[in-house]
């Protein structure tokens, strides 16, 4: 059995930069690219299989037709996205829906659950996760007056840093960071505060009434929720929820693991190898169908796994 690799689809945005090209090594023009969708089902945005046995069928095309790859796993869509984002300048803030009401108020198969690991910060990176009001009516009145400055929490981060961003949480990502996000597969975004810019000489929409609805309250505490990574564990579980399950690997030398779940996903961060003989290098992702089994890592590099 063969690892599947994918060729990314990539967003460009305002806040977006040149890292994700020059960092990274996506081939990829402009100075504005925001996001790689690595792999990713989701419609107009299709990672595609990049050489080997399904070369050129998008991973959509993938999970409806090859369903022995993900274990006949069921659902309409393939439910995972994972991306690299580099935000040159502050995202606005948001908060997401659950499924519950992603369903009933937008008709889409799923809500969004998130989570991310920091790869790298220019400078002193912060994100933006929780809020300090202690009620609705709190958070109508900080939201209403834009009293932005005493609403949203801001935290330090560092590389190595892993935060689950819950549906309801308000979130953003600041300038200056690259990280990896693993999520359900969905694009519902509630902008609750854009630092009033222009972008083509209009602001960006808000919606400021569904984003309220969704919004958890109190979620002041977020800080303590950070897993460090200090490198120290050659494997670190960072999350196993019913959505996804997700491990830092460190590997010196070589290693051996098993595959997980109906299928696994491996993004490499760091550093080059090999899985099983074929070759990886940062910033390759792929998907190790149902029934890899065991597999071998060689080399010097740093990768995230995450099954379902
Ligand atoms: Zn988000």
């Amino acid at each position: 059995m063969e690892p599947i690799y994918f060729k990314p689809a990539f967003s460009h945005k305002p806040w977006g930069g040149s890292a994700l090209r020059e960092v990274w090594g996506y081939d990829e023009a402009g100075d504005d690219i925001g996001e790689c969708w690595a792999v990713s089902a989701y419609k107009g945005m299709e990672a595609s299989v990049d050489g080997g046995e399904f070369d050129s069928l998008t991973l959509k095309e993938l999970w409806e037709t090859k369903k022995e790859l993900f274990n006949y796993q069921e659902g309409e869509a393939f439910p995972l996205l994972v991306k690299i984002i580099n935000a040159e300048d502050d995202l606005s803030i948001q908060v997401h829906p659950d499924d519950d009401y992603a369903k009933e108020h937008e008709g889409v198969p799923f809500g969004k659950t998130e989570c991310w690991y920091i790869l790298d910060c220019e400078g002193e990176g912060s994100i933006i996760a929780g809020h300090h009001a202690k009620s609705r009516d709190e958070m109508r009145q900080m939201i209403e007056s834009g009293d932005f400055k005493s609403f949203i929490s801001e935290i330090r981060v560092h590389p190595g840093d892993f935060i689950m961003i819950e549906p309801g949480t308000l979130h953003a990502i600041k300038g200056g960071i690259t990280l990896l996000e693993i999520q359900q597969s969905c694009d519902l975004t509630y902008r609750i505060y854009d630092y009033d810019r222009l972008c083509n000489g209009k602001k960006r929409e808000l919606h400021l009434e569904k984003g309220m609805d969704v919004m958890n309250v109190p979620d002041d505490n977020l800080m303590s929720t950070i897993k460090h990574d200090r490198n120290l564990e050659t494997e670190l579980l960072l999350a196993d929820n019913k959505y996804f399950k997700v491990k830092r690997i460190c590997v010196k030398g070589e290693l051996y693991l098993q595959a997980e779940g109906d299928y696994t996903i491996v993004s490499v961060i760091e550093g080059s190898g090999t899985l099983s003989g074929h070759p990886i290098k940062k910033g390759d992702n792929l998907i190790l169908p149902y029934g890899f089994g065991s597999f071998e890592l060689k080399g010097a590099c740093k990768v995230i796994l995450t099954s379902n």
